[in-house]
């Protein structure tokens, strides 16, 4: 979605408001196999004395797989996106944190997908403490401890050993 600025841009203290479905396909990974239903971007671009900001509540809903249990999960993606736009003109060397525009126009599209990938969380858990499974049974330990005694093959018996020198 590219939205037209000429007038904004001779307008202080007006604002451009847009509301629509961003395409978040870039997100798509193992982790994350499919967005579910339509992602919304609602927001608007300001103009406060001829600094132009951009800001946009994004919301999705995503199919996550759990990096420790693999289990499947519907993971909201919420996330309010506020930037600075400079016109290239103006633009210095050091302004790296802010996005600059060519001419009259701005692709919201591009910059709330950049933002919302940017920002994306490092690991896919369905929750905080998920436990994972066990390493021996396979059995999801979020269910309850599966009675495999763990950590007593020879190799590891033998890291803990070592570690168990460090550590304590
Ligand atoms: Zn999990
Ligand atoms: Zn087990």
């Amino acid at each position: 979605m590219v939205l037209d600025l000429r007038d904004l841009l001779l307008s202080p203290g007006d604002s451009v408001p847009f509301d629509y479905a961003p395409d978040l396909s870039e997100l798509l990974s193992e982790s994350i196999p499919e967005i579910i239903g339509e992602p919304r971007a609602v927001g608007s671009v300001r103009n406060s004395a001829g600094l132009l900001t951009l800001t946009a509540d994004v919301s999705a809903v995503a199919r996550g797989v759990c990096a420790r249990c693999l289990g499947e999960f519907d993971m909201p993606l919420d996330r309010r996106i506020s930037v600075t736009l400079v016109r290239e003109e103006d633009a210095e060397r050091e302004d790296i944190d802010k996005y600059v525009i060519s001419g009259d126009c701005v692709d919201v599209d591009g910059i709330v997908t950049t933002e919302f990938i940017l920002n994306a969380d490092q690991a896919v858990l369905c929750r905080e403490d998920c436990k994972g499974l066990c390493e021996i049974c396979g059995a999801d330990l979020n269910d309850g401890p599966c009675g495999c005694v763990r950590g007593t093959d020879p190799g590891r018996a033998k890291l803990r050993q070592l570690l168990d020198g460090y550590v304590l």
